[in-house]
């Protein structure tokens, strides 16, 4: 067998280690008494338009085409309504024929990834960073390069990423709105990466791929602004999904688009379908394809999030705890009162918190809260929260 392999299913990462533990404590002491804030699943459901497109799909469809293979890199069709979204919404840019339907943002990621990347490549990602980057990219053979952020803003930091781009870099991943922060790229920002991602492009001869991670896009609070990436530099790959938008994790469905204006796009497309053909994903499910066009700038009720970073945020706060505010996703990233996160971790655990530590995130010290919970939940862990503050004496 493959040991790296093995590995990978032997040692789960941080946050599916703590949603296991956290089912098993549930099962023993009752799912009221336990508070986790481990995993990124949407708790609230997807909206109506959601059910009444896939009960019209399931009763008004013929069966043989709704559930057939489609072409490998997604229907037409639904390419094409996508496309036409995101240039009416965000004057993107963008061609159907450089969409590629995924299950979710991970495949999408995986496609890119593997379609961009040979062994001895390097790929720079911003710290903290969503842990799976980091097995995506080694089993390319491709090395990951970690660039700090400005631990007040949480805006990378530009000086360490002007020394991280080297001749090997071949890729530059960014997620924004970030998992684990909430952190949104700003404008500001977006365009000094663009520049020093040219620069570097013609000091060394070599092509370098923007590849944005946006799962989170529509997730943002206040009147923050995402900006859509292939307006500021033109070798991007965008990869999306569905799963927390719609609600929709489980379904698997999302897409990566690249973007027309590099004039490598036909060839890195081609090198997409050759991964997707190569990682045996044959198509995106069929009967969510489908649904996408009726959903296209829907979501489910983003209230409720907004709510519960409102709550947690001015309750931890209040506590003592040094909270990272979030702008949009909907994770929040808390300071360990203790140098280890994970010692912090497991003083949570005592009073049956269950809190992500940041270590895997490429950013020791902090801790990841994953408000997409009930606002019940929320509110009857406060207490608890409250003690873990006491017990470090925080100031209040
Ligand atoms: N990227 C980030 C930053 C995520 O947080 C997640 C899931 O939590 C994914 C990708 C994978 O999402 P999907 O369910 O679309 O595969």
């Amino acid at each position: 067998m493959n040991e790296k392999m093995k590995e990978l299913g032997t040692r789960r990462s941080a946050i599916r280690e703590l949603f296991e533990y956290g089912k098993k404590r549930k099962a023993e002491i009752g799912d009221e008494n336990v508070y986790d804030f481990s995993i990124g699943n949407p708790s609230v459901p997807a909206p109506e338009i959601v059910r009444e497109t896939l009960v019209n799909l399931l009763t008004k469809t013929d069966p043989v085409a709704l559930h057939g293979y489609t072409s490998a890199q997604g229907d037409a069709k639904v390419r094409a309504a996508i496309a036409d979204y995101l240039n009416k919404t965000y004057g993107a840019g963008v061609d159907s024929n450089l969409i590629y339907l995924t299950v979710g943002a991970a495949a999408s990621l995986t496609v890119s990834l593997t379609a961009l990347l040979n062994p001895g490549d390097e790929v720079v990602l911003l710290a903290p960073f969503f842990p799976e980057y980091r097995v995506f990219v080694e089993r390319t053979g491709a090395k990951v390069v970690t660039v700090p952020a400005d631990p007040e803003t949480f805006q990378p930091d530009m000086d360490a990423l002007q020394e991280a781009i080297t001749e090997r870099t071949r890729v530059l991943l960014v997620n924004s709105p970030n998992n684990p922060t909430g952190a949104v790229l700003s404008e500001q920002t977006v365009k000094k990466i663009a520049a020093l991602l040219c620069e570097k492009q013609k000091n060394y001869g070599t092509a370098i791929w923007l590849i944005a991670d946006e799962p989170y896009r529509e997730l943002v609070w206040g009147d923050v602004k995402v900006p859509y990436l292939t307006n500021y530099y033109d070798r991007t790959i965008v990869c999306y999904s569905f799963s927390k938008s719609l609600s929709l994790p489980g379904e698997r469905i999302g897409y990566l688009l690249v973007s027309p204006k590099s004039k490598d796009a036909a060839d890195v497309y081609a090198a997409v379908c050759g991964a997707g053909r190569a990682l045996g994903f044959v198509c995106a499910p069929s009967l969510f394809q489908y649904l996408i066009p009726a959903c296209l700038g829907k979501t489910s009720d983003l209230s409720v999030y907004a709510g519960n970073r409102e709550l947690l945020v001015q309750a931890l706060t209040a506590y003592g705890f040094r909270v990272i505010s979030p702008d949009g996703a909907f994770y929040l990233f808390v300071q360990s009162p203790e140098p280890d996160a994970n010692a912090f971790c497991e003083r949570a655990k005592g009073l049956e918190l269950l809190l992500v530590p940041s270590d895997s995130f490429g950013c020791p010290g902090y801790v990841r809260i994953s408000y997409c919970v009930s606002t019940d939940m929320i509110r009857r862990s406060l207490p608890a929260f409250e003690k873990l503050a006491a017990s470090y004496g925080l100031p209040t």
